[in-house]
């Protein structure tokens, strides 16, 4: 595994090869990295994996400075699974240096989910993806379907403009089926008590609505259920078409769209 900390020897080194499958991260590694590294693995010739926390797409300073950070840790569990040909530990400015201002912008109708209470968090997403997309030219992008409006959005975004296909990954949950994300470090054990109680939760309301007229209605008794009996904050619980992201009436090509708060940590899902 080479470590690259540059853009003259990114360029360098990747000059040769035209079927680089990548796994753009913020870091903090953890099982459901590793399956998309797996994937991109398997598909394709050469693998590079990206570790860049993008403060361009944190819309709160303190969640940026809090983002959970291991270098070390991270190059050591990657280094192990011998599927990584190159890490990309870019700087601030080997992304953002000597470029214009980016104008992306969000439609009115993909304002929903995490675009609607995290303003400017996917304008900065589709920046970055993007520049990092020019930089290392991949065939494919491996993402992580537990992130779904991201890779919704970023598939939509690269589509129309590059070559580069955007491959959806399964989410890796733990034992406790919580998702497993970089922010569940920052989880004490009766934090994980209860996102593992929202989680199965969540799991048992899919299947119990799937012959349900009154899903809104059940959504919304649900949502107020759980925030009394965990004594959380949930920002949004919402069934949705995985095609267009559409509000939804059936079960069948939808998911379970859910935001919420366990003390002060924000945390998202789908199932
Ligand atoms: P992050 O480091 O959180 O920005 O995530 C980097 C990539 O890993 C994104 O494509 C995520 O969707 C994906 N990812 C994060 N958590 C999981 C998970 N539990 N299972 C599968 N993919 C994941």
């Amino acid at each position: 595994m080479k470590i690259i900390l540059n853009n003259r020897v990114l360029f360098k080194s990747l000059r040769s090869f035209n079927d680089i499958g990548f796994v753009p991260t913020m870091g903090s590694i953890h099982e459901g990295h590793l399956s998309l590294i797996d994937r991109s693995n398997r598909t394709c010739k050469k693998t590079i994996v990206s570790i860049f926390v993008n403060p361009k797409q944190f819309n709160s300073r303190k969640d940026y400075r809090n983002y959970p950070i291991n270098i070390k840790k991270d190059i050591k569990i990657l280094k192990k699974t011998k599927k990584v040909d190159f890490l990309y530990i870019p700087k601030f400015k080997n992304i953002y240096d000597n470029d214009k201002k980016s104008n992306i912008k969000i439609s009115k109708k993909d304002k929903i989910l995490c675009a609607k209470y995290r303003k400017g968090h996917f304008e900065g997403v589709l920046d970055v993806m993007e520049r990092l997309n020019n930089l290392i030219n991949p065939k494919k992008i491996f993402m992580g379907k537990k992130d779904y409006q991201q890779y919704f959005l970023i598939k939509k975004y690269l589509k129309n403009k590059y070559k580069t296909t955007v491959i959806p990954c399964k989410t890796i949950r733990d034992e406790n089926k919580i998702a497993l994300s970089s922010r569940n470090n920052h989880l004490d054990l009766n934090a994980i008590k209860k996102a593992s109680f929202l989680s199965k939760s969540l799991i048992k309301l899919k299947k119990n609505l799937a012959n349900n007229k009154k899903i809104k209605q059940n959504l919304r008794t649900k949502m107020k259920y759980l925030e009394k009996f965990l004594k959380i904050k949930i920002e949004y619980l919402e069934l949705r078409s995985i095609k267009n992201l559409k509000i939804s009436n059936t079960i069948s090509g939808s998911r379970l769209f859910i935001a919420y708060y366990i003390d002060n940590v924000r945390l998202i899902d789908n199932f």
